[in-house]
């Protein structure tokens, strides 16, 4: 097919140095509601990648703590100005509906809005040195330095967002970043890049490869220029990146299986509230969330009460053409993933489950499907499920109980919690081995400068969120004086 003489087909070239580069191999970008094709990324190699962090390397950059917040601020306002074109690019690729792709854009403006700010504030210390017996008429003063070169490697499901919680704090921190967007959805990270220069960043300091992971995957890891590899995507390329990376300081965000736990203290209306949280947060962005809902935990007590308002509210969501700005819920990214989740779905109503909602799936669109008593060891509540299934597991009146089947799974990224009781919430806080536990909200609550990221097989520990991701991309010079 000659895709460059199609004008409906968007033909990108990688972003490498201020050059626009072109392959004459290509990798295709579909759409998943009707798996036409929209666009066509260049299938890079290690060559490519090579350059790229060579480029990034040999670059000193010299921003201004001023000039850095007005790139960001004015990368803020460019995105608000392209809101549609670029909502409609994250449906196209995405499959997301409409509604979904404007609220990325809008994380992803306030993304630039913090490091903007975070930009603008010293973030050195200073220790006297005069405080004890041996003390000394001297200070010491610590500043945060950039690195050479910061690998990113992104995820499919938060094409604009994702990508900005890497180079934002990268900007930041005056760092050069090579960024490898998934070979599913890397349009908007190349447009993202034009959004950037256009702010006035310098083409070194962000740079944009494309390829199939087994043509360019290694070098995104082992390239000898790069000191930080920050990494969001599933659990096993996770794992590879881990025993591949060596030295290299890595960031791991993977993947989920958060619970939203429903205690047996609510009233009739906050039940409606917590049937609105679990039925939002199961479906926003397709189920396509690291932190979307993947398992409902409801305690026995209040579940006949609680399971018809989430079916209804479940019913009410009008899933279709992601285009259509009415629609609620979009596609998963394809429709093998639909498949696969909707498989689980029959095997776990094998397994006892009960299908209470299951309208047809047509291809990549995958309806909002409810499954109650669901085994709390099925695989569709073991594993993650990324799309908009969701399953209740009815569980104990005991809290005790109800967290050690939370806890019970490979993952730890976050969870939500609905009571009303302060004890019991503060002991759900202490008892889940989660990186977020949120009362009465989603797990995916945050702001994007709030410390956020995973344990267990969910992330090794380092946080993102604007403020952690630029302790991560810089290192800690200290120096002393000898004043005091
Ligand atoms: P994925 O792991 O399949 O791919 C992620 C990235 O890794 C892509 O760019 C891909 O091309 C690249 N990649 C694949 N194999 C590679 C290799 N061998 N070497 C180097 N790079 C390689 O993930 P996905 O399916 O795109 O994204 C969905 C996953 O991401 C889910 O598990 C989701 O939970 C997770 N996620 C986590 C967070 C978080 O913050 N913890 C946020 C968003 C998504």
């Amino acid at each position: 097919m000659n895709t460059m003489t199609n004008p409906r087909i968007r033909s990108e070239g990688m972003r490498i140095g201020g050059e626009v580069v072109f392959t004459d191999d290509v990798v295709e970008v579909l759409f998943p509601y009707t798996d036409e094709v929209i666009g066509t990324v260049p299938a890079g190699t290690a060559e490519h990648a090579r350059r790229a962090f060579e480029i990034a390397a040999n670059y000193r950059p010299r921003l201004s703590r001023y000039e850095r917040s007005q790139i960001l601020q004015r990368a803020r306002e460019l995105i608000g100005e392209r809101r549609d074109e670029l909502a409609k690019w994250l449906t196209l690729e995405l499959g997301i509906c409409h509604q979904h792709a404007i609220y990325e854009t809008k994380r992803a403006q306030d993304v630039y809005q913090f490091a903007a700010a975070e930009a603008m504030k010293d973030n050195g210390e200073i220790f006297s040195c005069d405080l004890t017996h041996n003390g000394k008429a001297r200070k010491i003063f610590t500043k945060r330095e950039p690195v050479r070169a910061i690998s990113a490697i992104t995820p499919f499901n938060h094409p604009l967002n994702m990508v900005s919680h890497k180079i934002a704090p990268s900007i930041a921190t005056n760092n050069c970043m090579v960024c490898k967007p998934t070979e599913l959805t890397p349009l908007t990270c190349i447009a993202l890049a034009d959004i950037l220069y256009e702010a006035g960043l310098p083409p070194e300091m962000f740079q944009v490869v494309t390829g199939m992971p087994q043509d360019i995957g290694d070098e995104m890891i082992t390239n000898e220029n790069i000191d930080i590899i920050t990494f969001t995507g599933g659990v096993p390329v996770g794992k590879i990146i881990a025993a591949k990376a060596g030295y290299k300081r890595q960031a791991l965000e993977l993947g989920g299986n958060d619970p939203l736990i429903i205690c047996n203290d609510l009233s009739d209306a906050d039940l409606e509230e917590a049937a609105t949280i679990a039925v939002a947060g199961a479906t926003g962005n397709s189920g396509q969330r690291c932190t979307a809902i993947k398992r409902i935990l409801v305690q026995e007590s209040v579940a006949e009460k609680f399971v018809p308002l989430v079916l209804e509210k479940a019913r009410r969501i009008k899933f279709g053409d992601p285009r259509d700005p009415e629609t609620e819920l979009g596609c998963v990214i394809h429709s093998q993933a639909a498949e696969l989740f909707e498989n689980r779905v029959l095997q776990a109503e094998k397994d006892g489950a009960k299908i209470l909602y299951h309208p047809e799936r047509r291809g990549a669109l995958l309806p909002p499907i409810v499954v109650d008593h669901v085994p709390h060891d099925s695989e569709l509540v073991m594993e993650e499920t990324f799309g908009p299934i969701i399953p209740i597991v009815r569980v104990s009146d005991i809290d005790e109980e109800v967290m050690a089947i939370s806890n019970s799974t490979d993952f730890g990224l976050s969870s939500g919690v609905c009571t009303n009781d302060l004890n019991r919430a503060i002991s759900y806080i202490n008892g889940l081995e989660v990186g977020t536990c949120n009362i009465w909200e989603q797990p995916g609550y945050r702001i994007e400068m709030s410390p956020f990221g995973g344990i267990k097989d969910s992330g090794n520990g380092v946080k993102e969120g604007v403020i952690e991701a630029m302790k991560f991309f810089t290192n800690v010079k200290t120096y002393s004086l000898p004043w005091p």
